[in-house]
């Protein structure tokens, strides 16, 4: 081979280098739709700010949920194959620019997730004692990043705002029975904290009705069920208006039905409440020296808009609900990577079906896509990235459809290892990885969980370091 002559691109001669940067569902998916290609010679780093794979599969799906994170097996397999490459520990946008990957790449996939949170811009939105579903679900899962924040869960009452899964995961980690909790892979320290503290009743706040309610109908009956907890729903909350009542698919009419059974029940008899209130958006969180002390509600008439979707507005009568913590969860949004189109509003990456575009003129960015939340938001399960993936992948593939390239040593896997090298980063391969996970596995049989997760990132190198 010398280097003027030219090549398909993706061919045994001239393999497409991609550079997949976030190794959660999205990034696997997108990984997997590529290596599956039968007449695509590929070669595919993976990189992760963290030394950890898996994103929100390992630091956002709730640790009373271990079936979920068998998908990991999955992500396993794709791991295996000899074309794709782990570089954990590297921060694309300050250990590595996007410059940097444009000159060692011919495609770039951004799958960064969505990684902060939304406001609700209210008054008292910053006191001590609001805290976004971000921070807490982060903690609880042992986050690098999070595990020095405290919650003070000595309050008998707290509110969470929004009612999507997240809400319920929050929801059923504070009103569980801590006993329960236990054999997981909770952090410890979380474990510790919930068990000394007091919260009693969980108040959730739906901004609009029971048919339009985005929790899952499963996720609610767990609620429902938690030992020791009585799920409260005002009856007269129940009543749906007429546009309600027109609107929605067999879950919403299940949901309605369920939780018109539970509102019949009244207060129960159990000490913990789960008290879930319709028609309510708060409109501030008001406090003393500082501290939560109540949350101020406004009730919510719905309307239907001219696409027929069911809306909310403030009818003007207000109601104090006193509490000592609230925990905001009305969604996740994307944080802006250097060098690349965001959506400020959208909290995403300024793309069309995928592919890249630039947020000022819309026009194409070649050779870069988005996959995942990154691309559409925080919406959508861990499979729901699968299809998504899939079909910016197919974007890619049209784009490199009858090109040739010559041989480019900048491009080639030797040459990302001296950039690395040059860098003198502490990159985390999937075999550290591998050794990360049977020292938490083999750490958490020792304290009868499923694993004890390593806190930080130091503790995480000095694993490898050892056990290497
Ligand atoms: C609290 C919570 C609970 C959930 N529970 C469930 C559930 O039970 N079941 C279910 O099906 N779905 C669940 N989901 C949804 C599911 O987690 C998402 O659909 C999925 O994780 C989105 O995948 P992603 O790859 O786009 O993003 P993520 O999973 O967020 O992955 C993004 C990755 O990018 C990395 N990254 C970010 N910035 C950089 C950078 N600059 N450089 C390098 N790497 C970077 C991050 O470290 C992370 O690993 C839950 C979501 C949340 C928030």
């Amino acid at each position: 081979m010398t280097g003027e002559q030219v090549y398909s691109l993706g061919s045994k001669d001239r393999p497409l280098q991609v550079a997949i940067v976030g190794s959660g569902p999205a990034g696997f998916y997108a990984a997997d739709a590529l290596l599956r290609q039968k007449d695509l010679t590929v070669q595919i780093d993976l990189y992760d700010r963290l030394p950890t794979p898996y994103g929100l599969v390992r630091f956002g799906v709730a640790p009373d949920h271990p079936k979920i994170k068998a998908v990991i097996r999955v992500y396993e397999r794709i791991a295996a194959s000899r074309h794709l490459r782990f570089f954990g520990n590297v921060k694309v946008g300050s250990n590595l620019s996007v410059q940097e990957l444009r000159k060692h790449y011919d495609q770039i996939v951004y799958a960064v997730g969505c990684e902060t949170d939304r406001r609700l811009g209210i008054p008292g939105e910053d006191l001590q004692g609001s805290h976004t579903a971000t921070e807490f679900v982060a903690w609880y899962n042992s986050h690098p990043d999070y595990i020095e924040r405290s919650f003070d869960l000595s309050h008998k009452c707290a509110a969470v705002v929004g009612v999507g899964n997240v809400a319920m995961d929050v929801t059923r980690i504070l009103s569980k029975d801590q006993d329960e909790l236990v054999h997981t892979d909770i952090a410890g320290y979380a474990l510790e904290a919930l068990r000394k503290g007091q919260v009693e009743e969980v108040v959730i706040l739906a901004r609009r009705g029971p048919k339009q309610a985005a929790f899952s109908l499963n996720e609610i009956k767990e609620i429902g069920s938690l030992k020791g907890v009585d799920l409260v729903v005002d009856p007269k909350e129940m009543e749906l208006d007429e546009a309600s009542k027109a609107s929605g698919g067999k879950q919403g009419r299940q949901k309605v039905e369920y939780l018109t059974e539970k509102s019949k029940a009244g207060e129960g008899s159990q000490r913990r409440k789960v008290r879930l209130r319709f028609c309510v958006s708060p409109v501030e969180i008001l406090g003393e020296n500082g501290r939560v002390t109540a949350v101020k509600i406004e009730k919510n008439e719905l309307y239907p808009d001219e696409t027929g979707d069911i809306r909310s507005r403030g009818t003007g009568q207000y109601e104090v609900l006193p509490v000592g913590l609230v925990f905001r969860s009305i969604g996740y949004q994307g944080v802006p990577l250097p060098g690349v189109p965001f959506d400020e509003k959208r909290g995403v990456i300024c793309n069309q079906e995928g592919r890249v575009t630039d947020s000022v003129s819309g026009q194409i960015v070649p050779n870069e896509y988005a996959v995942g939340w990154a691309k559409r938001g925080p919406t959508g399960l861990i499979g729901t990235n699968k299809s998504d993936s899939a079909a910016t992948v197919e974007k890619m593939l049209e784009d490199i459809e009858g090109k040739s390239a010559k041989v480019d040593l900048e491009k080639r896997p030797e040459a990302v290892d001296r950039m690395l090298a040059g860098k003198k980063l502490q990159v985390v391969t999937f075999e550290d990885w591998k050794l990360l996970d049977q020292q938490e596995v083999e750490a958490g049989k020792r304290l009868g969980k499923l694993r004890e997760k390593l806190l930080t990132v130091s503790a995480m190198l000095k694993v490898i370091e050892e056990r290497q």
